[in-house]
């Protein structure tokens, strides 16, 4: 390849790591978080503690000016069994929905799903029909 169109090339990529892919550092774990992951075209989350940021008014345009940090809240399951982690901005309280990338922490995503269980405000009554 001639070099002239090799940079042209790499300002390109550059432009669209830039866009779309950035690699960060997790503010709450500290990680690095690189920006390749399976099964997902874009990295908003951290796969390690599941944390994320608030960059986006709407997914992917990166135009909020809040920058908060988003702690993972829960687990939403859609009807087609995939998964999605809610997040709450612990700066502003604005909540989002967050599809689960393909190499998020197993571990963390159990826990996350199993705290209300493990946090009944009720007591547990197994075996019981419900009435609902
Ligand atoms: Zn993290
Ligand atoms: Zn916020």
């Amino acid at each position: 390849m001639r070099k002239r169109e090799a940079m042209v090339m790499s300002r390109q990529q550059q432009q669209y790591i830039h866009t779309t892919h950035e690699s960060f550092i997790c503010s709450h774990c500290g990680r690095a978080v690189t920006p390749t992951a399976n099964g997902t075209s874009n990295r908003n989350h951290c796969p390690y503690c599941l944390y994320s940021r608030h960059m986006d008014i709407r997914p992917g345009d990166r135009r909020s000016g809040c920058r908060g940090l988003m702690e993972p809240i829960g687990i939403w399951v859609q009807r087609n069994k995939e998964w999605s982690i809610i997040h709450r901005c612990t700066a502003c309280g604005f909540i989002r929905t967050n599809r689960i990338a393909g190499d998020d922490d197993e571990n963390t995503l159990l826990r996350l799903a199993a705290h209300p269980l493990s946090a009944l405000p009720f007591p547990m009554r197994l075996g019981q029909e419900s009435t609902v």
